[in-house]
């Protein structure tokens, strides 16, 4: 049997592991193309992983080792759905894993959503992240007042990016535009609301304790909200769920330090108008756990919605609209009633946007795990021989496929650039920076 091909569609986390079980395997002869839209490899750990969180993104040493391996290619630069189609690269390999994850922003669905001054947290992370699809000048950061919708992790790395001394944020790779606008900004109250009670907070205790061990601003807790809480519904009886009660019963008994900025927590309230002339001033809420209570006006002079990610339809593969995610059966994409032979699925768009990146490595245990069964069994059949090599057809549409040598290049040239600057490595932040960088 000849060396089987699988394409990988996505660097991400669950596109390394993927890449990484298949390598592994000692049952496959297998060679794999990691497909990536953009330049650089790794999706959300170098995009969406908060800059200051180094020992996460630390991992990407691990995937680089996978990127690295002689059956492995690593193709940057291509779109599939625009460069190439799904139907050929379905055409050009035995398997496709698509593991494109979920970054689409999630809507509330109010009035005034719409005005300046209201953002999605997705546009915030790409923004401090570096991502070349988001404008230099995108923020400005000239608010007073910000109000965070959602209280998941990435609420907590907004509010915690927000906080970071100068010296905490040249100490991160993020572009130097970055680290100038969140020095110099205007910020000092961040009110982060969750629409349930505080138990039913989707970010975990150790983040929390993180914030609030930050010196860069007073955490402050409601502890009326708390007690409510536990008044209604009795102590709760999961450990993670009574541990961070404790943890921002904690935060409500301390008293404010001084510190430059403030971070409050409000729980129990639901937006329902976003209100301002010109520019956004207020947020309308309804108390969700007593409806006839009057609604709160809270004033905020950028507002960010952190309420998760959404996944978007890729052309050729089945799409749930309503989840935002890939029907499938443990990671065989499913087509209505039947399984489309040769296509897989990992990641957010497989499950939906949670977890942490290492939750991705279970994910593409079963998803690999069910390829290598369709192998074994004759589902998945090893017999396509490619006419043509995907990047010659590539290279002849006229696109400028990033390989790993490419990339290595862009990565050396972040870090002279940030040594220019004094710093450890320093992201290049546009499509013509990196795409230069790539063929020096
Ligand atoms: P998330 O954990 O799902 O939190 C989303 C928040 O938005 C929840 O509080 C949710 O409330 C709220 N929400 C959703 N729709 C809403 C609406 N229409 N109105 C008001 N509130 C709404 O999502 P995330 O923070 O984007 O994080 C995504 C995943 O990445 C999570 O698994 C997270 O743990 C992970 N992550 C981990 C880290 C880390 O480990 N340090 C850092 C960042 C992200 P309900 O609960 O009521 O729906």
């Amino acid at each position: 049997m000849r060396r089987m091909a699988v394409a990988v569609v996505g660097s991400g986390p669950s596109g390394a592991y993927c890449t990484q079980l298949l390598c592994e395997d000692e049952s496959l002869d297998v060679r794999v193309d990691v497909y990536e839209r953009l330049p650089a490899p790794y999706g959300l750990l170098r995009y969406g992983v908060a800059p200051d969180h180094t020992k996460i993104k630390s991992i990407a040493s691990s995937f680089a080792e996978i990127y690295a391996d002689p059956r492995v290619r690593f193709l940057g630069n291509v779109s599939v759905g625009v460069d190439v189609s799904l139907g050929e690269l379905r055409n050009h390999y035995d398997a496709v894993i698509v593991a494109c994850g979920a970054s689409v922003d999630r809507r509330l669905g109010v009035s005034g959503e719409e005005l300046p001054g209201v953002f999605s947290a997705t546009d915030f992370v790409a923004w401090y992240s570096g991502h070349p699809d988001a404008a230099v000048d995108r923020f400005t950061l000239n608010a007073r007042r910000v109000l965070v919708v959602g209280v998941g992790n990435v609420a907590l790395d907004l509010a915690r990016m927000l906080v970071l001394t100068p010296e905490e944020l040249r100490r991160t790779d993020v572009p130097q535009h970055v680290v100038d606008v969140l020095s110099a900004s205007s910020v000092r109250e961040i009110c982060i609301v969750g629409r349930r009670a505080p138990r039913f907070a989707k970010f975990t205790p150790k983040e929390l304790v993180e914030l609030g061990a930050h010196d860069g601003a007073d955490v402050v807790v409601d502890p009326t909200e708390l007690e409510h809480d536990l008044a209604r519904r009795g102590e709760p009886a999961d450990p993670t769920t009574r541990r961070l009660l404790a943890t921002l019963g904690r935060l409500s008994e301390r008293r404010p330090a001084g510190r430059p900025r403030r971070i409050q927590f409000r729980f129990g309230l639901q937006p329902t108008q976003v209100m301002g002339a010109g520019t956004v001033q207020k947020v309308r809420l309804d108390h969700t756990d007593d409806p006839s209570a009057p609604p709160v006006d809270l004033d905020a002079d950028l507002v960010l919605r952190s309420i998760g990610y959404r996944g978007t339809a890729l052309d050729g593969v089945p799409f749930d609209r309503r989840t935002g995610t890939i029907p499938h059966r443990h990671g065989r994409v499913v087509d209505g009633e039947h399984v489309a032979p040769g296509l897989y699925t990992v990641g957010w768009i497989k499950r939906g946007p949670s977890g942490v990146v290492g939750t991705n490595r279970k994910d593409a245990m079963e998803t690999v795990g069910a390829l290598v069964e369709d192998v074994r069994s004759g589902r998945c059949r090893v017999t396509r021989v490619a006419a043509q090599d995907p990047v010659d057809l590539l290279r002849a549409r006229g696109i400028a496929v990033v390989d790993w040598d490419g990339w290595r290049r862009i990565e050396q040239t972040e870090a002279a650039f940030g040594a220019q600057l004094g710093r450890g490595s320093v992201k290049l932040h546009d499509w013509v920076g990196l795409l230069r960088a790539a063929v020096q």
